[in-house]
Formats: C-alpha cells, structure tokens, sequence
C-alpha cells in the first residue's frame, strides 16, 4: 500500500501520517523530517537544503529526487510506504510513479488534507511557539502556501485522472480527522 498524504503546511499530514503509520503497519516517510536531521547533523545534504528551507521555498531536485529514490528503495519500504511531504512538484511525481512501476508498484491512493488559508496561518503561528522551527516564521509561513499553491496542489489533479484521490476535511480533532483517513484509506 503507496499512500501519498498531499497538504500545505500546518494541514495536519504528519500526525495523521503517524497514526495511519501505526494502522496500516507501514512506515511513514517524511522528507521534511529527513532534511531537518541533516541540517542538525551538519550533513552536506543538509548543508545544501538548509537555505532554501529557511527561506520557504523547495529544496532543489538535483538533491530530493536522490533522496526520495533511496528512502522507498529501503528494505522498510518494501511492503508499502506512506509519503509525507513528497512529491511536492509534478518531477517528483513523476519520479515517484518511475520508481514504484519498476517494482511492480504503484501509488494506490492520494489522501489531500483541505484546509483554510487563514486556519493554516493560526496553525502555524501555533506551532511556532511550541515547536520553534526555524521556517516558522510569518514570511516563509507565507511563502510555504504559496510555493504549495503553485508547485504541490497541481498533484492533485495528475492523480485525480487515475481516481485515486480523496480529499478529506482536515479541521476537527485529530481523532475526527483519523477516521476519515482511514475511511479514505479503506474506499
Ligand atoms: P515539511 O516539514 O514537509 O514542511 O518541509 C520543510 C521544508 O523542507 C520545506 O519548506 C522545503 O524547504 C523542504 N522540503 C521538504 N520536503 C521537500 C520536498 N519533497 N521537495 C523539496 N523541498 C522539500
């Protein structure tokens, strides 16, 4: 089971991504996560994200395709994977899809996490204070959604021609929006 977990920032993948993680029995990959390791690592991969993360904006190509080729060619992944923060732009798709078709595979189902602009901003500003991110503050927030908007949410549509997309209401309690993954999972 491939399962894509698409959303702007603050939507609510990564809880969701863990408990569905928890679920299912697959792992959750993250790139997001894997970068911020990176950088704390003082890894040349990290090195080279870190800029483009402070400034909202993607991490280029050139470093996330290898990364994501190498995350779902792990052992772990084997079974299925949950993909939370990429693809992120159509090329990633692309690289996702060539990837898993020459194992056989493919992305069973796309779970989009709907969210209001302004919902998304009090969430972040939220998270800001607790967790302390460096990419939390307002102007990389604002071009966070925007570089969404433009280069992520087109995703949709490429997936919706193969109807495996489910966009599910992302506000409510975690527990709320738990269910309806699992019944977008399930369909
Ligand atoms: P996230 O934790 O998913 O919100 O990612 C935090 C930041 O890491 C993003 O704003 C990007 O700068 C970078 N990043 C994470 N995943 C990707 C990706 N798949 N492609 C490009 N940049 C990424």
């Amino acid at each position: 089971m491939n399962i894509i977990l698409l959303g702007a920032p603050g939507s609510g993948k990564g809880t969701q991504g863990e408990i569905l993680s928890s679920s299912l029995g697959v792992p959750r990959i993250a790139t997001g996560d894997v970068l911020r390791a990176a950088v704390a690592a003082g890894a040349r991969l990290g090195e080279k994200a870190q800029r483009f993360m402070d400034r909202g904006e993607l991490v280029p190509d050139d470093v996330i395709l290898g990364l994501i080729r190498e995350k779902l060619a792990s052992p772990e992944a084997a079974k299925g994977v949950i993909m939370d923060g990429f693809p992120r732009n159509p090329a990633q798709a692309t690289a996702v899809d060539g990837f898993l078709s020459s194992r056989g595979a493919r992305v069973d189902q796309v779970v989009s996490f709907d969210v209001s602009e302004g919902e998304l901003v009090l969430r972040a500003i939220g998270r800001a204070s607790t967790e302390g991110r460096s990419d939390d503050t307002p102007d990389t927030i604002r071009k966070r959604l925007e570089v969404y908007r433009e280069q992520t949410q087109p995703l949709i549509e490429h997936y919706q021609k193969r109807n495996i997309v489910s966009i599910i209401d992302g506000t409510g309690t975690i527990d709320e929006v738990a269910k309806r993954v699992e019944d977008a999972v399930q369909s």
